[in-house]
């Protein structure tokens, strides 16, 4: 176990903020940002204001997903300004290196530019920060959760027994750290054919599973949708995109559940 974990105090650049959540899954692929993503647009739709962290240095995905480029603009003391789309203030690895570039930093170099985006940052009267945590469960994870007191994380795995067996092993992780675990969002759980039956292409029921058996909630599951792909792609995620579509209201009642 981690020796003596307190949680740290909210960083003033955040001091209205009442809930920190952190986006988390096991491992890459599962669909992680996509979620964290919907869900934040969700709770900006419910009348919300909302932050979105990207604490995935080595492969920020929020600019695309979000429709944003360029670098924020820095006010005259040195804060940077957030950007913003679809109602949500962003901030990211992708807005501050140049195009094209990787990031190579190891361990202490990412906690500095996490310490960065969160305290260099004007998040002004934030309400929500959802942070989209890089994948695994290692330095990166340890590191935001000295920095941020998280109100919990949320863990998105698709149904296939390995990602939930790596989900299970994230779940373990936050609760060695004392974070609370809201819950897990099964990603991919169907795909809905025209005639309305459904195809578990990834497994079945591997997250609930999981969940059940962790004893943490399930918190809904999101169907493999090719317009989630493609309005993600399209930097208009399907919350907005298609707010009054089948998949939005799944991502709003989640939303409204954190
Ligand atoms: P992660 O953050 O876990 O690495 P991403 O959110 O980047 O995963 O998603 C990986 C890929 O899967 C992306 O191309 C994304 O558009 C796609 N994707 C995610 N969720 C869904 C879904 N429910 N249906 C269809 N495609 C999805």
């Amino acid at each position: 176990n981690p020796p003596e974990f307190k949680p740290p105090k909210l960083p003033t650049s955040l001091s209205s903020c009442a809930r920190v959540f952190a986006v988390t899954s096991g491992k890459g692929g599962v669909g992680k940002s996509t979620t964290c993503v919907n869900l934040a647009v969700a709770l900006a739709r419910i009348g919300l204001r909302v932050g979105l962290l990207d604490a995935d240095v080595h492969g920020p995905s929020v600019p695309t997903l979000m429709g944003l480029s360029g670098r924020p603009v820095t006010d005259g003391e040195k804060k940077m300004l957030p950007m913003e789309n679809h109602g949500v203030r962003c901030q990211s690895m992708g807005f501050l290196l140049p195009p094209g570039r990787a990031s190579t930093w190891r361990g202490p170099m990412v906690s500095g530019a996490l310490t960065t985006m969160i305290n260099d940052t004007r998040w002004g009267d934030v309400e929500v920060l959802m942070v989209d945590m890089p994948p695994g469960t290692g330095d990166a994870q340890i590191s935001i959760s000295q920095k941020l007191p998280l109100t919990g994380a949320v863990v998105v795995s698709t149904p296939q027994a390995l990602a939930s067996e790596v989900a299970s092993r994230g779940i373990d992780m936050y609760e060695r750290i004392r974070t609370p675990v809201l819950g897990v969002i099964e990603n991919m759980a169907y795909y809905e054919e025209k005639d309305g039956t459904r195809a578990y292409v990834f497994g079945k029921g591997g997250a609930r599973a999981t969940a059940e058996a962790r004893g943490v909630e399930f918190l809904g599951e999101v169907p493999l949708d090719g317009d989630i792909r493609a309005r993600s792609d399209e930097g208009a995620p399907i919350v907005v995109a298609d707010a009054d579509g089948d998949v939005a209201r799944i991502y709003r009642s989640i939303a409204q559940r954190l």
